[in-house]
């Protein structure tokens, strides 16, 4: 008999044990396992349903303020468990304190920031965006765009690596809006997601069917999307294009968020000089990105570019930092990075850095050095590991492919113009950081890469201690890129609640119009 425990999902307003033995999730770093997941057998259609029908006419009853105060108490319920998420996202993530941080208080203040937005929405329960427009000379008959929350589901099926934000930088937006949700988990890190649904369920904060998880096999949930309702994936370029063509996306019409995965830039000033301030910072936000989550960050610097002069000196600065990083066990206080997710990460990074390894050469590479607190046989820990390209133009792979882990490649460049155009060979990404003392530079460099990249990151000494780091995804800014990023949006204040509404023109009377208006209240961004 099994004694590894199975989690119960929360679905159709009740919870239900799935099928079988299901997955087992596995400490990353002990190899142990801690808990099983599995859905056989659930009924999607009643689960779908019940979120739909019971979830949304709820959520819809609401006011945007109503949903807010419910955000605002999940947001309490979140913070009085946190010490047990952090256990978690240690034995499940194998993660130090500073990232189970990024993700677990991370998810914490982006819908606390969700709460405070929608507070400010007051008692109205439509948008109106935009001011009325005229159909013609007569002012009698006008336009007026409007935003309704969609009688739909939110159907998110999120990446293993931020298990905690990734469900509530999604949901808050979404439950504002008044749209239920169904979470998927990706199932490696399935465990905290599911018990922050639990906690958040077993508070009695929300509408019956307004928050539903899901766990293990995602067969069978796209089946169960209709046409107003919504899907938001992240997770790998494979699996998005699987997401994409699915019937009910290219035949429903199903709104299709996609974050998918990205070769985000730094990039250092063509005048910085070695050892001056822009160096330095480029150089310290390098060597977090890298190790920061074991590299496991979809914003985290891939490439970094660099005058062709301080090639050598950038690779000499970032590896000494990286030296000084220790890996192995998240529990011994010693250890600066922990674990990837699992051993199949392991296998996968591994075997990425050779494949980049085929056109890169090896600046630093942390292999020699001993891990903390744990078994190399074992535990899937990666060591940081720099390359380097002198002729990042000749490159193909190393534009090409994402390694999900403590990797990137320093590359030399020879003028503004082709530095920008190297970063494009990303061919979209989700940010790029730029490092200068010049505001003339920076502005230049900001509408250079503005239109291939969700976010672009202008880092000079006077924001040096205020500004908010190249991978630190903050609700008040755009998450998402073009192209390979995935072409989706998220967050961006206000902007995030557009996915969950339908917009309709409504063209109508004037009078008609000032009673509508007194349901909404205008979108302001
Ligand atoms: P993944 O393998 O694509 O899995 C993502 C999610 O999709 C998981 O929940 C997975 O479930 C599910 N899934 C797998 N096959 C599916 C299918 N055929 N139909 C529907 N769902 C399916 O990605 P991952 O390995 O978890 O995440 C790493 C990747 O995510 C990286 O490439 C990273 O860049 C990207 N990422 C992007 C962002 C962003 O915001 N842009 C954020 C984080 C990560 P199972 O786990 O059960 O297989």
């Amino acid at each position: 008999m099994n004694t590894t425990p199975l989690l119960p999902n929360f679905f159709a307003g009740r919870w239900q044990t799935g099928a079988g033995n299901g997955t087992t999730l596995l400490d990353p770093v002990l190899g142990t396992p801690l808990v099983r997941v599995s859905n056989t057998g659930l009924d999607l259609a009643e689960g779908f349903a019940f979120a739909r029908e019971q979830g949304g006419q709820a959520l819809r009853a609401l006011s945007y303020q109503q949903r807010a105060g419910l955000l605002g108490a999940m947001v309490k319920v979140l913070q009085a468990n946190r010490d047990a998420y952090y256990e978690m996202a240690i034995a499940n993530c194998g993660t130090v304190t500073k990232d189970s941080a990024v993700d677990i208080d991370g998810g914490i203040f982006t819908l606390g920031y969700y709460a405070k937005q929608g507070e400010a929405l007051g008692d109205a329960t439509c948008l109106l965006d935009g001011e009325r427009i005229r159909m013609g000379k007569d002012p009698l008959f006008q336009t007026q765009h409007v935003l309704n929350p969609t009688r739909g589901v939110a159907l998110f099926i999120n990446a293993f690596n931020f298990p905690s934000w990734g469900l509530w930088e999604k949901a808050a937006p979404a439950l504002l809006s008044g749209v239920p949700v169904i979470v998927k988990p990706a199932t490696a890190t399935a465990w905290l997601t599911q018990r922050m649904v639990q906690d958040v369920v077993d508070a009695g904060i929300l509408p019956a069917g307004a928050l539903s998880v899901i766990c293990g096999s995602s067969a069978g949930l796209m089946d169960q999307l209709q046409p107003f309702d919504v899907v938001s994936f992240t997770g790998s370029a494979e699996t998005a294009r699987i997401i994409r063509s699915h019937p009910a996306v290219a035949q429903r019409s199903v709104r299709c968020n996609i974050e998918a995965d990205s070769l985000n830039s730094a990039l250092l000033d063509p005048a910085a000089t070695e050892g001056s301030e822009a160096f330095n910072l480029l150089v310290a936000e390098v060597a977090r990105e890298m190790t920061g989550k074991s590299g496991q960050k979809c914003t985290a610097i891939r490439r970094i570019l660099v005058p062709r002069a301080l090639f050598d000196a950038t690779a000499q600065a970032i590896g000494a930092k990286l030296a000084k990083t220790t890996v192995g066990n998240p529990r011994n206080e010693s250890t600066r990075m922990g674990s990837l997710v699992s051993r199949e990460q392991f296998d996968s990074v591994l075997a990425g850095i050779a494949h980049l390894k085929t056109e890169a050469e090896v600046l630093f590479d942390g292999n020699g050095a001993a891990l903390v607190d744990a078994d190399r046989a074992i535990a899937a820990c990666v060591t940081p590991v720099l390359l380097g390209h002198r002729q990042p133009a000749q490159a193909q792979v190393l534009h090409e492919v994402e390694v999900f882990g403590p990797v990137a490649t320093l590359m030399a460049y020879d003028d503004e113009e082709q530095a920008y155009a190297l970063i494009r060979r990303g061919e979209g990404s989700l940010v790029a950081s730029v490092y200068s003392a010049d505001p003339a530079f920076m502005a230049r460099a900001a509408l250079a890469l503005a239109d291939s990249h969700g976010r672009v990151h202008m880092i000079s000494p006077d924001v040096a201690t205020s500004q908010t780091g190249h991978g630190n995804v903050m609700p008040m800014s755009l998450h998402g890129g073009p192209g390979r990023a995935g072409g989706g949006e998220e967050l961006g204040g206000l902007r995030a609640l557009g996915f969950y509404h339908r917009r309709s023109a409504v063209q109508a009377s004037s009078v008609a119009l000032d009673v509508l208006a007194a349901s909404g209240t205008p979108l302001k961004y």
